[in-house]
């Protein structure tokens, strides 16, 4: 008998705690969000700076084979030193074209400085070949708002200059929604995020479709190539990897 007692209380002990820990799981398991769709793919972000493992190099400071000249044929920019500098040769396009996209771009100006405002180390990244995030020596240096670096060059100003001095690298991370050609002539406008050196410099500013002064190619296109620009001052560029969205 005893040995009955002892299990029945047993039994029921066990059933109460079993009781208590489902009453205190339910409202949980209740919170939990239906888990839904395809999970996401699993992305190697690499060492700072990238490029992750999803990325498309487009220059990894040894060759230009993904690039051409603006006055046609081989890019003669300078190859060196892990990276390219430009020479008053005209720009690069990439020879392949893109749309949206997340992009990583690496620059330097001169070390020694010649010139100032817009004749201070001026190149530029276009985004398919028409709307320029101005690369510019900004360090110290004066020029108009919506021309200075990181600006959308024309458009607008940088949220604030995260510029670096003379010589060190810097970077941009740019993400670039393409305006679309809509009905009846009108125009969907895209847009420009900007990080330079980690800080936001442009918050998701429309890209109304107005190519910036003196683009190289014109009008509204679902891709377009790349564009960096010879101004002809000696800009630096390397590590430029993109991520088409
Ligand atoms: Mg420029």
């Amino acid at each position: 008998m005893k040995n009955t007692k002892s299990l029945r209380f047993s039994v029921s002990g066990r059933s109460v705690v079993a009781f208590l820990l489902c009453a205190l799981a339910l409202p949980a398991l209740a919170a939990e969000p239906a888990q839904k769709g395809k999970e996401p793919p699993v992305v190697d972000p690499g060492l700072p700076g990238g490029p992750p493992s999803d990325a498309m190099v487009l220059f990894d400071g040894k060759d230009l084979s993904q690039w051409k000249s603006q006055a046609g044929g081989e890019p003669k920019w300078k190859l060196g030193d892990g990276c390219v500098e430009t020479t008053p040769t005209g720009g690069l396009f990439t020879k392949q074209e893109f749309g949206d996209c997340q992009l990583h771009v690496e620059w330097a100006s001169p070390s020694v400085v010649h010139g100032d405002g817009q004749g201070r180390g001026n190149s530029g990244v276009y985004l398919q070949g028409r709307y320029e995030i101005q690369v510019l020596d900004s360090y110290r240096s004066k020029t108009y708002p919506n021309g200075q670096a990181g600006a959308y060059y024309g458009h607008f100003a940088p949220l604030v200059n995260a510029c670096r001095r003379p010589g060190e690298w810097q970077a941009y991370d740019i993400v670039f929604h393409a305006p679309k050609q809509a009905a009846g002539g009108k125009v969907t406008p895209g847009s420009f995020t900007v990080l330079h050196n980690g800080v936001l410099i442009q918050d998701h500013v429309p890209v109304d479709g107005a190519p910036t002064t003196a683009a190289p190619l014109k009008g509204i296109v679902e891709k377009g190539p790349l564009f960096l620009q010879d101004h002809g001052n000696p800009v630096r560029y390397r590590n430029i990897w993109i991520r088409p969205l």
